[in-house]
């Protein structure tokens, strides 16, 4: 049998609701499972305002419309991530200034981050690799002393927190990814939230095509019509009411994910294999298991780890193709090396990890990867 990366993960409840949805005979956006679903985060995270989007693209998009990104402005963000995280900057006009990881942890490098704000800059975008936070005092700390917002890519980060907070409430607006391949998922589906008052009555008006619609039904006006930009951000309640099915069972799908990541993280640090890094939490961050990954010493190691594990039936994956090396912006790229982004890229290997992974199938890619570094040369 073949064990993949990754498999979505249906709770059980997915068809009831979306069966309920269609008995309201509402099933376009903003309806009851959207409010449910609004209604989850505010109550488990704190969260004061959040709108259900069709992907964290979609919410970042927002993002770069409610911050009036403009031609000439720059946008700091990490090179190691998926494209979502630069797209809607870019298409919006701005110079994207990418950021080297850490050397010890794939996300930005929190300490050289004001080494690249100039006049120019307007915002910071940071993405918690694997949903193990950043260091968010470092990062708000220097976006205030220099004025400039920021953003998180919280994609990977449903349930992980930076101390006690819950990562993609920090910054001025956070978005979150509902996608297949996250912990909980709606096959596409996002969010986004707005931590800072200002942005909460245009956010609504960006989400609903640029109307005041979300107003009108709540009755403070007796019409709506076209008052600002927007699009038609927001999802069916279809994707709403399965999304309200997984977010029920969030806590027996996060054990079960915490389970499986701490066994890799536990054998492989008895094993003390000289072969690769173990990841990186910092005392701060309280990780959601949505990803494990290890760090081996080159890119030839790592491509003969990802064939061997294949060989085996198991699917291993690097990540990313840093962006600054993409074939659409290395041509656009200031040309500073990125040494650390490209040695992740390098040298990074993903385990399978999702909700039905038994514990045999877990020890078999364990003790698998074991024989590969006994096996293989040097
Ligand atoms: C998955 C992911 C996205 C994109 O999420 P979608 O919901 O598919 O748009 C963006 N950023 C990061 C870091 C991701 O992991």
């Amino acid at each position: 049998m073949i064990l993949p990366l990754n498999k979505p993960y249906l709770s059980g409840n997915e068809l009831y609701y979306i069966e309920d949805a269609l008995k309201e005979a509402h099933i376009s956006g903003n309806g009851k499972y959207t409010k449910k679903c609004h209604g989850y985060f505010k109550d488990k995270y704190g969260f004061k305002k959040t709108l259900l989007t069709t992907s964290c693209t979609d919410a970042l998009e927002m993002c770069a419309i409610l911050l009036d990104i403009k031609n000439d402005d720059e946008v700091i963000l990490p090179s190691f991530t998926f494209v979502s995280t630069a797209l809607a900057f870019y298409r919006q006009g701005a110079k994207l200034v990418f950021a080297d990881c850490r050397r010890d942890f794939p996300s930005i490098d929190e300490s050289k981050i004001e080494d690249l704000i100039t006049p120019k800059t307007k915002a910071i975008v940071v993405v918690h690799y694997a949903g193990i936070s950043c260091n968010m005092d470092m990062i708000m700390k220097v976006a205030e002393k220099y004025n400039l917002f920021v953003i998180e890519d919280a994609a990977q980060s449903f349930n992980s927190f930076y101390k006690t907070r819950p990562l993609g409430g920090i910054g001025h607006l956070g978005c979150m990814s509902f996608h297949e391949t996250k912990n909980i998922q709606c096959g596409e589906g996002g969010m986004l939230i707005i931590n800072d008052n200002r942005f909460v009555e245009r956010s609504e008006i960006i989400w609903e095509k640029g109307t005041n619609r979300a107003k009108f039904f709540r009755g403070e006006i007796n019409k709506y019509g076209w008052v600002d930009t927007g699009s038609s951000f927001l999802p069916s309640e279809l994707n709403a009411a399965f999304l309200f099915a997984q977010l029920e069972m969030s806590e027996i799908i996060q054990d079960k994910r915490l389970k499986i990541w701490n066994k890799y993280f536990n054998e492989f640090k008895k094993l003390k294999l000289p072969d690769f890094d173990l990841p990186l939490i910092p005392e701060y961050a309280s990780q959601n298991g949505h990803l494990f990954y290890i760090v081996l010493k080159n890119k030839v190691r790592q491509q003969k780890l990802i064939n061997f594990l294949r060989e085996k039936d198991i699917y291993a994956a690097f990540h990313y193709l840093p962006l600054h090396q993409s074939e659409f912006y290395k041509k656009r790229h200031d040309g500073r090396k990125l040494n650390y982004c490209d040695k992740f890229s390098d040298c990074l290997v993903r385990l399978p990890l999702f909700f039905e992974l038994t514990d045999k199938q877990q020890s078999y890619i364990i003790s698998t990867v074991v024989d590969f570094f006994k096996t293989e040369k040097r």
